[in-house]
C-alpha cells in the first residue's frame, strides 16, 4: 500500500511561515473518521467504549476530539488523570490502569471516581490502605504467563512482562475484592503490543470470555465489563497491511455470542484502551532536511532528532519518510537521514532507499500520532516541538508551542543560577 500523506508540500510551505519546522502535525478529520469506525465496529456491545491511552497522545486537545466522539481516558499517572479531569472527564469516564502505582495516584484516581484496575494482588491492601476502602467498582489485570499463540505462531511473551495477577491470584482477588464490599468486577488484560492481524483482539476475548464465565461461576462476582486493553497495531511500512476493526469487531461478537451469551453474560461490556491505533497514522513529523554529508555513507541531517521521535533511536522503529513535493519521483538514493544528538543511534532512518533529497526539502515521517512527541525527552539540551492541529475545513491550529530555553531552565529554582539563566535569555533575545 501506497503510505500518502495528509498534507501536501504547498500547505506545509504556507504553515511554516507561522510555525517553524519541526512540528507534529495531526489530521483532525482522520482521527474523527476513525473513531467512528471503531465504535462502529463495536456497535453489537450496548456497553462498547473505547478509553484512549493519553500516555500515547497527551494533549488536552486531540483528547476532547475523542471525548467528543464517545470515547474515555485510560491513565496510568497523576498527570495523566489531571488531563482527563481537565478535559470534562470523570468517574466511569477514566480507566486508571497503571502499575507500580504510588499512593498518592490511587488516592487521586478516588477523588476523580475512576475505575481503578489492579495491576497487582497486593494492591488490593495497599488502595485499601490508601482511601480507606475498596470501591463498588473494580477491575483486576489478568496475566496468563507462558507464551501468548494464535493461529500464526507466538504473538508475546506475557511470562516474562511485569503485568498483571496470576490465574490463581486473580480468582482470589476476586473473592477478597467481593468481601470487602466490591459489586461490578472488570477483567483487563495487555498480551501483545502494535499487532497487525484482526485475530488478536478475538482471541485474546475468546481466553478472557471463558476466564469471566469460570470466575463468575467460582466466585459469585459479578463481571461487568471485559477490558481488551491496547496492542491493536498500525501498518508502518508501506508494504504491510492496515488492520480491518470492522472484521475485530465481528470476530469479538463472535467469541461474545459462542460463549458469554450462552452462559447467560450477554449484558457484560466490552471496553478497550487502544491508543496507537486511535492516533499514530493521524500524526506526522514534519521536518526539514538543513545538511548533507558525504563520508562513508551518504548522510541527510534534519532539523529534528529523536528528542522529537524517539521511537526509531529507542526500537529500531521504522518510520516511513515521503520528501514532500517528491511523491513520484524515483527513490534512486540511500540514506541515513540523522538528528543532531550526540547519539549514533539517532537515525530517522537507516539506509533508506528515497528520492534525491535537497537542502530545505521537507520530510514527513509517518506515523507520529501515538508514542511519537510523548515519549520526547530533553537529552542534549533539545528542545520538544509545537503539536498543530490540521483541521476538518483546512485550517491549522496550533494545539501546544514548541519549548523554549525558558521551559528548559524553569526547574533550576535555585535563584542565583536562574538569574543569570535569565540575564543569559534576554541577551540572546535582543542580540
Ligand atoms: C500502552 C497501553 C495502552 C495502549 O497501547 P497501544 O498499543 O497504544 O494501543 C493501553 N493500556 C495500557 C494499560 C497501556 O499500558
Amino acid at each position: 500500500m501506497m503510505k500518502k500523506p495528509f498534507v501536501t508540500k504547498s500547505q506545509i510551505e504556507e504553515i511554516v511561515k507561522k510555525y517553524p519546522t519541526p512540528f507534529h502535525i495531526y489530521d483532525e478529520k482522520g482521527i474523527l473518521d476513525n473513531a467512528k469506525a471503531v465504535y462502529d465496529a463495536f456497535s453489537w456491545n450496548k456497553g462498547f467504549r473505547e478509553y484512549f491511552a493519553v500516555k500515547a497522545t497527551p494533549n488536552p486537545i486531540l483528547m476532547e476530539l475523542l471525548k467528543n466522539a464517545g470515547c474515555g481516558f485510560d491513565c496510568s499517572s497523576k498527570t495523566e488523570l489531571m488531563l482527563s479531569s481537565a478535559v470534562g472527564a470523570s468517574g466511569a469516564d477514566i480507566m486508571f490502569s497503571s502499575n507500580d502505582t504510588p499512593a498518592e495516584e490511587f488516592a487521586y484516581a478516588d477523588k476523580l471516581g475512576a475505575i481503578i484496575n489492579l495491576d497487582d494482588f497486593t494492591h488490593i491492601e495497599f488502595l485499601e490502605e490508601t482511601i480507606g476502602k475498596i470501591p463498588e467498582t473494580i477491575s483486576c489485570r489478568y496475566n496468563p504467563g507462558g507464551v501468548f499463540k494464535m493461529s500464526n505462531g507466538i504473538m508475546d511473551n506475557p511470562g516474562d512482562s511485569k503485568y498483571g495477577m496470576t490465574r490463581d491470584q486473580l480468582f482470589e482477588a476476586f473473592k477478597i475484592l467481593k468481601s470487602k464490599g466490591a459489586k461490578h468486577f472488570g477483567i483487563h488484560a495487555f498480551l501483545a503490543s502494535n499487532t497487525v492481524t484482526n485475530e488478536y483482539y478475538p482471541t485474546l476475548a475468546g481466553q478472557l470470555f471463558e476466564l469471566a464465565v469460570e470466575l463468575e461461576k467460582e466466585t459469585g462476582a459479578d463481571v461487568a465489563f471485559i477490558n481488551l486493553s491496547g496492542g491493536v497495531g498500525i501498518p508502518y511500512t508501506p508494504d504491510a497491511e492496515g488492520n480491518d476493526i470492522a472484521a475485530i469487531g465481528a470476530g469479538v461478537k463472535e467469541q461474545y455470542e459462542k460463549i458469554l451469551v450462552p452462559a447467560g453474560m450477554g449484558d457484560v461490556a466490552i471496553y478497550t484502551e487502544m491508543g496507537r491505533f486511535m492516533m499514530a497514522p493521524y500524526g506526522a513529523l514534519v521536518t526539514k532536511a538543513i545538511h548533507e554529508k558525504h563520508i562513508y555513507k551518504e548522510y541527510i541531517g534534519v532539523d529534528a532528532c529523536a528528542v522529537n521521535l524517539m521511537r526509531p533511536a529507542m526500537y529500531g522503529a521504522y518510520h516511513h519518510i515521503t520528501v514532500l513535493g517528491k511523491e513520484d519521483a524515483p527513490l534512486d538514493h540511500v540514506y541515513d537521514v540523522t538528528g543532531s544528538l550526540c547519539e549514533n543511534n539517532d537515525k530517522f532512518a537507516i539506509e533508506r532507499q528515497l528520492p534525491k533529497i535537497d537542502m530545505g526539502d521537507y520530510l514527513f515521517i509517518h506515523d507520529t500520532g501515538a508514542h511519537g512527541f510523548a515519549m520526547g525527552y530533553n537529552y542534549n539540551g533539545k528542545l520538544k516541538s509545537a503539536e498543530l492541529l490540521l483541521k476538518a475545513d483546512g485550517s491549522v491550529e496550533l494545539i501546544r508551542r514548541a519549548e523554549t530555553p525558558r521551559d528548559y531552565f524553569s526547574t533550576f529554582d535555585c535563584l542565583s543560577v536562574f538569574t543569570k539563566l535569565s540575564k543569559i535569555m534576554d541577551e540572546e533575545r535582543t542580540s
